[in-house]
């Protein structure tokens, strides 16, 4: 059923508890927790705990937990002090520009410049 945890998916696992990371903060329906191969001194991901494979096809079906995810990116950006000098939110959506983990995610970078337009 769409939305429902999927056995090879590793961020499903980190909802569950199975593969252990290093949560900063969690809502009813969210978890944000460190990349674990950080690109600025902030680097954290914010993903909501029903298993949709991008940011587009979470919205659709779950517009109140998509808004929940922005929601958590701000309060990621303000507890690690980045809101002031300001961060980056980006959701990679498909292959060809880089997504790997097919649960959608919210990458919240900040902490150093970020050149625009991204590479
Ligand atoms: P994507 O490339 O799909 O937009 O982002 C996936 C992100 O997940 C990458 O930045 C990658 O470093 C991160 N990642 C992959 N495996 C793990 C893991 O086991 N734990 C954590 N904390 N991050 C991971
Ligand atoms: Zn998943």
């Amino acid at each position: 059923m769409a939305g429902e945890p999927q056995s090879d998916c590793l961020f499903c696992k980190i909802v569950s508890g199975d593969i252990p990371a290093t949560i900063v903060r969690e809502s009813e329906t969210t978890v944000a927790f460190r990349d674990i191969n950080p690109q600025a001194p902030t680097h954290v991901l914010v993903i909501p705990k029903v298993h949709y494979p991008d940011a587009a096809s979470l919205a659709a079906a779950e517009p109140q937990i998509a808004a929940d995810v922005l929601t958590e990116a701000g309060a990621v950006a303000a507890d690690e002090k980045i809101d002031s000098t300001g961060y980056r939110v980006i959701f990679n959506t498909g292959s060809g520009v880089g997504q790997t983990v097919f649960h959608a995610h919210a990458h919240v970078l900040g902490g150093r410049g970020l050149q625009w337009p991204p590479g």
